[in-house]
């Protein structure tokens, strides 16, 4: 089953997120974000593809039976491979984000994904659409980046060996049985039955939560994605590539004349790619750290952030924090308070409202 991690849903941040690719991509209709701030969730309907967190900018929805980590650092470590095939080593191919595909491909310079089960799979009809964008997107990048690592896709059909598998599982099984066993597995498998309703399972903030939401944390697909990078050669020449084709970080652009320093777009973005001094001073900018989770968008009442129309490759690279705008810190005539402010105003927000 899947898990909703609260805190790291970008929902919620703001109710004026529109985040919904969980929902979307679910291919039995089993996550709804509906008038609740957090998705809701039909256990039952839930076939554990893991094609949600593949999709979610921020890994809120890990599966309780498979760790995508787990399974990156095994895939790299083996030693022949680079084969991946939702009958072999994961749920579906689509739990894997562009960001682990681009990684796996570094790292063993080839891997083949498997899709001759995708035409006869109940759950193609929006997991395998997503196969191949992520392919193709992976392959566009790889290409940008001069790299020679290489993504195919291959009608295989892989079929586990069936009776080594059920030997080897009828073993195992007989010397792990006994009472003990028994009754326990058969407490917890009630256990999850009950779980198991047919019912949309709402999902709210508890407290540890909100602790939580004030980390900036970066998510584990990032970390590795950007330790594979440093594999790779530098390229002569840093391309620029076309940022609608990139799903999964940005460049910013900001509008000097219409923000008003509210500080809501950086004291929201969840992992700190906008970042502000001490003072409230300024808004920086880290493109290495953004998840396009188009949070900041969303929050900023004067569109002032919009997206850059193309991404240079350099930043995979060499990462540079850039400066989107540097405010006046100014003493307010009513209260006497510090603020910061883009105009000539003399007073605070708090006092002009007041
Ligand atoms: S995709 Fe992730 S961040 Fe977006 S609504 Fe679903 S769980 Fe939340
Ligand atoms: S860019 Fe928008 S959200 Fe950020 S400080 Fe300026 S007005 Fe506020
Ligand atoms: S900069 Fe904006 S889009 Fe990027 S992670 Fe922060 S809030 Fe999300």
């Amino acid at each position: 089953m899947i898990k909703l991690e609260s805190s790291r849903c970008i929902r919620s941040l703001t109710k004026e997120s529109g985040c919904n690719k969980c929902e979307v991509i679910c291919p039995t209709n089993a996550i709804v974000v509906g008038s609740n701030p957090l998705p809701s969730i039909d256990f039952s309907a839930c076939v554990a593809c893991g094609a949600c967190d593949g999709v979610c900018p921020n890994e809120a929805l890990p599966l309780d039976n498979f760790s995508v980590v787990d399974f990156f650092f095994d895939f790299v470590k083996e030693s022949n491979g680079g084969f991946i095939s939702c009958k072999k080593n994961v749920p579906c191919i689509a739990a894997l984000s562009v960001e682990y595909l681009i990684s796996m491909a570094i790292l063993k310079k080839r891997v083949i994904l498997d899709i001759g089960h995708c035409k006869t799979c109940e759950i193609a009809s929006t997991c395998y659409p997503q196969i191949v964008k992520n392919y193709e997107e992976a392959e566009y990048l790889l290409e940008a980046m001069q790299s020679d690592a290489e993504i195919k896709l291959h009608k295989v059909a892989y079929k586990p060996l069936e009776n080594t598998k059920k030997d080897a599982n009828r073993r195992e099984f007989l010397q792990f049985v006994n009472l003990d066993t028994v009754i326990k597995t058969s407490r917890e498998f009630e256990k999850e039955v009950k779980k198991a309703t047919d019912e949309l399972v709402a999902h709210t903030l508890e407290k540890s939560d909100i602790s939580l939401l004030r980390q900036k944390r970066i998510p584990q697909k990032r970390k590795i994605f950007f330790t594979a990078i440093k594999r790779v050669k530098k390229p002569a020449v840093y391309h620029v590539v076309d940022a609608t084709e990139v799903s999964f970080t940005s460049q910013k652009l900001l509008d000097k004349k219409s923000c008003t320093a509210c500080q809501m777009c950086y004291r929201l973005c969840p992992t700190g790619a906008l970042s502000s001094d001490i003072k409230n001073s300024k808004i920086d900018f880290d493109p290495f750290l953004c998840i396009k989770c188009n949070t900041c968008h969303d929050v900023c009442e004067v569109d002032a952030i919009t997206l850059s129309p193309s991404y240079n490759i350099k930043e995979f690279f060499e990462p540079t924090v850039q400066n989107l705008i540097s405010f006046k810190v100014l003493r307010c005539d009513e209260c006497g308070m510090l603020f910061s402010t883009n105009s000539d105003d003399k007073l605070c927000n708090r006092c002009k409202i007041t």
